[in-house]
């Protein structure tokens, strides 16, 4: 069975789902750059809770966790199965690995997870795991159990981390299209992002919240940057990992993606 790598994206708004540009077309493309996976196991900035929590549902159902958007977005589903063998078993690495982890078996999947599995498997025919974040619990906390998670690689499943790689929604110019020429300071944290996953510095990568260039102002809060952490933990160790989109929308809004594998 192939290796699959461990990837981070960038969701975006939800208009994504309905609106052309950049970052869609990519997510839409980039499928065809690695084996078809069996599975997926995707991390979410939008499901939190106090300690690890896979769905377990068969049939997980599309949560609409958004507000004020078009009635299309309201009735787009993505009917991809659960796999709750899966489920059980990324728990079970993740109690090895000494995390409390449970299973929910009612949770769907929210905005984070189907919008961009959406653009990237519009077929909804490969099983979806969803697993939550504690981003209380900070970085290592997220690369650790991504560490844990990574023999789900060799059994054919793509682990996805969904947030973005700047968010703050207060900086954002809802008018600018996705060629504006982003903020400095969010190019500075892009591209300081960008070199130390090159360099498979992880230990700078951790401390972002005190070495990265105005981290606190990319990410007034760390849910969305945290499932990067999962996606370089299940990653290949000391690999250097590759920056494999940058475009920005809204201005501020970074929609980098990241492979590590
Ligand atoms: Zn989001």
């Amino acid at each position: 069975m192939p290796v699959l790598p461990a990837l981070f994206v960038s969701h975006g708004s939800p208009m994504i789902a309905l609106e052309d540009g950049r970052a869609r077309r990519f997510l839409a493309s980039y499928a065809g750059e690695f084996p078809r996976p069996r599975a997926i196991l995707i991390a979410s900035a939008h499901w939190e809770t106090a300690a690890p929590c896979l769905t377990a549902s068969a049939a997980p159902p599309t949560i609409h966790d958004f507000g004020g958007f078009p009635e299309a977005l309201y009735r787009m589903r993505y009917p991809a199965p659960g796999e709750p063998a899966l489920a059980q078993r990324a728990a079970n690495l993740l109690r090895d690995a000494g995390f409390a982890a449970a299973l929910d078996p009612a949770r769907g999947l929210d905005h984070g997870a189907w919008i961009p599995l959406q653009l990237l498997y519009p077929a909804a025919d490969i099983p979806v795991v969803q697993l939550s974040l504690q981003s209380h619990l900070g970085a290592a906390h997220h690369h650790a159990m991504g560490v844990a998670l990574q023999p789900l690689r060799d059994e054919g499943v793509l682990v996805i981390g969904s947030g973005s790689a700047s968010h703050n929604l207060t900086a954002l110019d809802r008018r600018a299209g996705d060629t504006a020429t982003p903020p400095p300071w969010v190019d500075a944290f892009d591209q300081w992002v960008a070199d130390k996953v090159a360099a498979a510095d992880t230990a700078a990568l951790l401390a972002w919240q005190d070495e990265a260039p105005y981290a606190d102002q990319n990410h007034p809060s760390a849910e969305h940057f945290l499932p990067l952490f999962v996606a370089l933990g299940a990653g290949a160790p000391d690999a250097p990992g590759a920056r494999i989109h940058h475009s920005h929308t809204y201005g501020a809004l970074s929609m980098d993606a990241y492979r590590f594998s």
